[in-house]
């Protein structure tokens, strides 16, 4: 799943980039308003976590202008104090929830998949099926026929992605979006090595290969012919 952090304390923003990405979400960043309104204008993202306090455009301006145009992800709305009467402007303007800095990365993870389990209970869901693949996505445990399948955190997130869409067919270039975030300069065949890795991985044993390389076009999850 898709995250967008916007947070123009620079420190901040990498901590809860990396405190989300280990918790296995795909993270991509702004700094400031304007970059973040753009973002979530354009890309589509399952959350967004917003500092009220932001540079060009405020975080109460960002979410209005989407609530206005239609835009319904999740956003939960960071400020620097404790501050009443940011908390009502931020509901009114359409926040899901509210966290007061200081806060600590993990609780910031913890109150996201919170908002994500309420909005979207079926992605945010515990357990990810195909065939006899199964992603525990909160205990990060995959098994395949029961077994459990060891991971890198990369093959996890992409196995997570092909798993939230299955029988689709991804271009690298859209695998690279999703799956590495907007923003990383990552060559493209770096996406055949991990796809290559998690092929290993999950088709130890010999078990039928779940992953299509789809010519020119990219790889799916599918059960045809395996
Ligand atoms: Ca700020």
């Amino acid at each position: 799943m898709r995250v967008l952090v916007v947070e123009d304390d620079v420190n901040l923003n990498r901590q809860l980039k990396e405190a989300l990405t280990e918790a296995g979400y795909v993270v991509d960043i702004a700094l400031d308003g304007e970059e973040g309104h753009y973002l979530g204008d354009t890309e589509p993202y399952d959350a967004v976590v917003l500092d009220i306090g932001l540079p060009q455009m405020d975080g109460l301006s960002v979410l209005e202008a989407w609530r206005r145009t239609g835009k319904i992800m999740p956003v939960l709305l960071l400020t620097a104090r404790d501050r009443w009467s940011d908390k009502v402007q931020g509901i009114d303007a359409g926040a899901d929830d509210y966290v007061a800095k200081p806060f600590s990365p993990r609780e910031l993870v913890a109150r996201v998949g919170a908002v994500l389990r309420r909005v979207r209970p079926a992605l945010a869901g515990e357990t990810l099926v195909f065939a006899d693949i199964e992603m525990d996505t909160v205990a990060h445990k995959v098994r395949r026929g029961g077994k459990p399948v060891a991971l890198g955190p990369t093959e996890f997130r992409l196995l997570r992605h092909l798993l939230e869409h299955p029988g689709r067919v991804f271009s690298r270039e859209r695998l690279l979006d999703s799956v590495w975030g907007h923003d990383s300069d990552i060559e493209l065949r770096t996406v055949d090595v991990h796809i290559r890795r998690l092929r290993k991985a999950i088709n130890q044993g010999d078990r039928p290969d779940l992953i299509r390389t789809v010519r020119s076009a990219g790889y799916s999850l599918d059960a045809e012919g395996a």
